[in-house]
């Protein structure tokens, strides 16, 4: 994507999984890339070896921790002089059936899930306002269209996200920001192999396409809404989810 090129973009838990292989597939198209991590450096560093190109950069950056987002922005802002997007990938499960599920569980969830997205995306939108241009895409789920038994928390943090990025669409449009997201299905990373085999089998049985989707797929519909490609879409969602709906 020839308009990615020279841009710069601010991927959050990159260490692994889909933000490491979406930072490895913007960098691939020409992008600057600020790669983060949260307690996973080692996995980071291998990452950011790996970067096709250069001038990319690598930061702590806990998305549950408002200082360190503050640090991480103001790391990025003076390597990169702009923002011209970003990915609010970092995320986590503490699946727990409701009547079993802590006050504890529930908030953590909440806090990386969805408050992380609401700091980042303040930020960005600060540097991205004065720019007057800008294109934010929010990883969500499949989860938080459809629900999940044992996923309460995850599925509200993330069809918050979802409602939250229509939200900020409308906020800023005018000054030629995009907010969209991106809802994976079942996707091949260490969150879904931390699952039991009969649970797997089974939510491939639900995949029309019949296959667990891989990272680098759900990296490419990420690059195509950073890009001008996608320069009249704002306040969406696109599904990669191999056509599974519960
Ligand atoms: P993963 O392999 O478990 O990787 C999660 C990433 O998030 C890691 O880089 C981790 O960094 C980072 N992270 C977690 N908590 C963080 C925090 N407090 N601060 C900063 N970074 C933090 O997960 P994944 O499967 O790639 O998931 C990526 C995103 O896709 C998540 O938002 C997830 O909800 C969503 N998703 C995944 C699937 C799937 O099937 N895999 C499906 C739907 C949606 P550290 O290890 O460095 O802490």
């Amino acid at each position: 994507m020839e308009s990615l090129k020279g841009k710069t973009v601010l991927v959050t838990g990159s260490s692994r999984g889909i933000g490491a292989a979406t930072a490895n597939f913007l960098a691939g198209q020409g992008m600057r890339v600020a790669i983060t991590y949260g307690r996973s450096k080692e996995h980071a560093e291998r990452v950011f070896a790996d970067l096709p190109g250069d001038g990319h950069l690598m930061i702590p950056f806990n998305v549950a921790d408002e200082s360190s987002i503050k640090d991480g922005f103001s790391k990025v802002m003076a390597e990169f002089g702009e923002l011209s997007g970003l990915v609010n990938n970092a995320g986590i499960t503490r699946d727990q059936l409701l009547l079993r599920m802590k006050e504890s569980e529930f908030d953590e969830v909440i806090d990386t899930n969805l408050k992380g997205v609401f700091h980042c995306t303040k930020l960005a939108i600060k540097v991205m306002m004065k720019a007057r241009t800008g294109s934010i895409v929010n990883i969500t789920s499949v989860i938080g269209q459809v629900g999940g038994p044992g996923q309460s928390n995850y599925a509200a943090s993330k069809a918050g996200v979802e409602a939250f990025s229509k939200s900020i669409a409308q906020e800023v449009g005018s000054r030629k920001i995009r907010v969209n997201c991106v809802a994976p299905g079942f996707i091949t990373t260490d969150m879904t192999d931390e699952l039991p085999e009969a649970i797997k089998e089974h939510y491939v049985s639900l995949v029309p396409l019949q296959t667990m989707g891989e990272p680098l797929d759900v990296a490419q519909s990420v690059a195509f809404l950073l890009s001008d490609e996608s320069k009249y879409i704002t306040g969406q969602t696109i599904s990669v989810n191999g056509g599974m709906y519960m």
